[in-house]
């Protein structure tokens, strides 16, 4: 393809990622093909003679569309919706047009600065701490891919600032600290590095956040066994249920054993921080004080496209120690003189994206207001679904709605709760949600707390509106009458 045919096929798709946007709303929510429907449409190798980009293009609309879940869809209330801008797909678009690696700063110096200063944009947005700044020399923030990538490079960086202060300490000695409702990152980071995990449990009464007291006496506990606890995973914002750990008291916890990291993932729940009313419940202030690492995804809830995932570190120094592997052939003599950022040395590729564009790109075109906005009105539509499950004879609330997250349960019947087993009400909420999956006007997923099956609805799309929550909801009823009916024969 020569410049021109690009204008032309450039022009093109535009044109055809519009019409995919204003036919959004009409696209069944859950694709209709079957496992392994592409082996059957696409050859098993690539062709010998180059093909002609119209017929690949179509092919793309034939052929991968109908196999592509619509998350950008106006009724998607499932996990956590990615909440994608034209600002975005442009920042990506033209991030591609100059590809490039970024790793060092000498190899694209504007990929580097405009991250160090989007990075200090969002903590600025965010009410971060100054400590947390790039411009505080001492902390930062740097783009990584996911939430998975912030924690697996927090794990390895806090493992190094532990091994050096307790040379002697074996690796199988090591253990990483989550809750119950930690998301499986936890896990993930553990099983790659090959380290032992400790899962504490947390309680319905604390909204399923975990309280200093069985933080510290499971520190305890293993210390006498000989172990060595080096980070705790918290979470602001659970997958499940939106629950937040009690950071100050983890935190006057974690004071007692200075080489424990505490690292806090709000993936999800950390953008609504943007908000000054949502800093004290999401505890904002604790985060400034106690958090050795802080990660939010830009690309959940954040109006920035898929990948994109803050992370921020209180010094920068434990990621380039734990992360600087530099042979000559990546040696520069900015970064030998230390007077720029290598970022290369804060993640573990090598070559990066060049992601701050589309943060820029977005942080730029809806402003601190245009961002709040957002935030704010998912929240509300939220609002009004709670409103309505609090006043549905089939729903119950299962936890305190979290910002624009409702985790709710199908009841046969308030009053007969008592009646009936767990048991008995998981299979009624499983047949519910298997009669809403088939539906292809909504999307919503499940989860499980306390061993009871309940469906989680979120609201994240700036596509959605009011009317959509209350179709939904209608839907909902509709579902649940017909469960209720299958339960009971
Ligand atoms: N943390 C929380 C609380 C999440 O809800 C999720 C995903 O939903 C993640 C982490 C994982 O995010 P990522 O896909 O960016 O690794």
């Amino acid at each position: 393809m020569d410049i021109e045919q690009f204008r032309k096929a450039g022009y093109q798709a535009i044109d055809n990622i519009c019409d995919y946007f204003y036919s959004l709303g009409d696209k069944p929510l859950v694709s209709p093909v079957e496992p392994g429907y592409l082996s059957k449409l696409v050859p098993s190798s690539a062709p010998d003679a180059g093909e002609d980009f119209d017929q690949i293009s179509d092919d793309f609309k034939e052929l991968i569309l109908p196999g592509i879940t619509p998350w950008q869809h106006p009724s998607f209330f499932a996990y956590f919706p990615t909440s994608c801008t034209f600002e975005g797909i442009l920042g990506d678009l033209y991030s591609s047009s100059v590809s490039n690696p970024g790793f060092n700063w000498s190899a694209s110096p504007a990929c580097t600065e405009l991250e160090v200063i989007v990075m200090d944009w969002a903590a600025k947005l965010f009410g971060l701490s100054p400590a947390f700044y790039n411009t505080s020399e001492v902390g930062g923030g740097v783009i990584q891919t996911t939430a998975s990538d912030s924690v697996l490079v927090a794990v390895v960086a806090a493992r190094s600032r532990y091994q050096k202060a307790h040379p002697n300490t074996r690796i199988e000695e090591l253990v990483v600290y989550t809750t119950t409702q930690t998301h499986a990152l936890g896990k993930k980071a553990a099983l790659i590095l090959g380290l032992q995990i400790r899962v504490l449990e947390v309680s319905s009464d604390d909204e399923f956040g975990l309280r200093g007291d069985n933080l510290r006496s499971s520190l305890e506990k293993d210390k006498q066994a000989g172990l060595k606890p080096f980070i705790f995973i918290a979470t602001v914002g659970s997958t499940s249920s939106g629950a937040i750990d009690n950071l100050q008291e983890i935190g006057q916890t974690l004071d007692n054993y200075p080489n424990i990291w505490l690292h806090v993932d709000a993936a999800w729940a950390g953008v609504a921080l943007s908000c000054p009313e949502y800093r004290e419940p999401l505890r904002l202030a604790d985060i400034n004080e106690y958090a050795t690492s802080f990660c939010t995804n830009f690309h959940k809830w954040g109006l920035v496209n898929f990948d994109c995932s803050g992370f921020w570190v209180r010094d920068r120094k434990l990621l380039t120690e734990a992360l600087d592997v530099t042979p000559l052939y990546l040696r520069t003599k900015e970064g030998d003189a230390g007077t720029v950022i290598d970022y290369r040395n804060w993640q573990l590729p090598l070559g990066r994206r060049f992601r701050a564009l589309k943060v820029w790109f977005v942080l730029r075109s809806y402003g601190v207001s245009g961002f709040q906005k957002h935030i704010r009105e998912c929240i509300d539509k939220n609002k009004t679904f709670i409103g309505l499950v609090i006043n549905s004879k089939y729903f119950k609330l299962v936890t305190e709605p979290s910002l624009a997250l409702t985790v709710f349960r199908l009841l046969p019947g308030k009053e007969s709760t008592q009646a009936q087993t767990t048991e008995r009400l998981n299979e009624l909420n499983q047949i519910f949600f298997d009669l809403i999956s088939s539906r292809k006007d909504l999307m919503l997923t499940k989860t499980s707390l306390n061993g009871e099956v309940c469906i989680r609805f979120v609201v994240g799309s700036s596509r959605t509106t009011l009317d959509h929550v209350i179709r939904a909801y209608n839907i909902l009823e509709e579902e649940a009458n017909k469960a209720l009916q299958l339960w009971a024969e």
